[in-house]
């Protein structure tokens, strides 16, 4: 009797100590479960990093690109889109549950608009997924508010001297959804093909749409 009881009590004091010990980031749990798995055996780290790139870059940014190619069609909801960003995108379901509000800067001929979070890594999860590790890296944090023009150089996206850059800097209350602006040739496209096209580079506004 008493030695079940010793254990019960070691089990619970055991399971307090993983949950102190797991930190409140929901990346770094993610990362310290990662560890946990791989340590048993039960995941290939090499897998779970592949899945992250294609989430990263294919699955994550689809309900961006969704919510981009419906303003580029529509102009009444481009419109609802720039006026209220968290209204329109929630239209489409694409909200979450983070709740942040949720900000669409328009790209022109004129003005290119380039998002980062200078103080972490804010990003809009809902419409992007997860941000790629270079957001988070600490020389894209500073270099894109000192030298966006050379980071967007550095991207292969090269701006004419006359075009106004403009820097978003996320918090964890507003964060920034870029509205690329719809490539020529694209005339014939339906919304579903525009969706197509837009990558997830264009709605950081590290890169532009191009019609292939
Ligand atoms: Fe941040």
């Amino acid at each position: 009797m008493t030695q079940h009881s010793h254990t019960h009590d070691h089990d619970l004091a055991h399971h307090h100590d993983i949950h102190a010990e797991l930190p409140s980031d929901p990346a770094l749990r993610v990362k310290a479960l990662e560890s946990l798995l791989t340590e048993k055996g039960l995941v290939d780290p090499a897998a779970i990093d592949a899945w992250i790139e294609i989430y990263e870059s294919k699955i994550g940014p689809r309900n961006g690109a969704k919510v981009v190619a419906k303003a580029w069609v529509d102009p009444a909801y481009k419109q609802r889109l720039l006026s209220d960003g968290s209204k329109a995108i929630g239209e489409l379901d694409f909200l979450g549950r983070q709740g942040q509000h949720i900000v669409a800067v328009e790209n022109t001929p004129e003005v290119h608009n380039l998002v980062v979070c200078t103080l972490c890594s804010c990003y809009p999860l809902s419409v992007l997924g997860l941000p790629p590790a270079w957001y988070k890296s600490a020389p894209y944090r500073s270099r894109a508010v000192i030298d966006p023009r050379g980071v967007l150089k550095e991207f292969g996206l090269e701006l004419p001297e006359h075009v106004k850059i403009r820097v978003w800097d996320s918090t964890a209350e507003v964060r920034y959804l870029v509205l690329p602006e719809r490539p020529a040739g694209t005339e014939r496209m339906n919304e579903e093909q525009l969706a197509a096209l837009v990558t997830r580079d264009s709605m950081i506004g590290v890169g532009k749409v191009s019609a292939k």
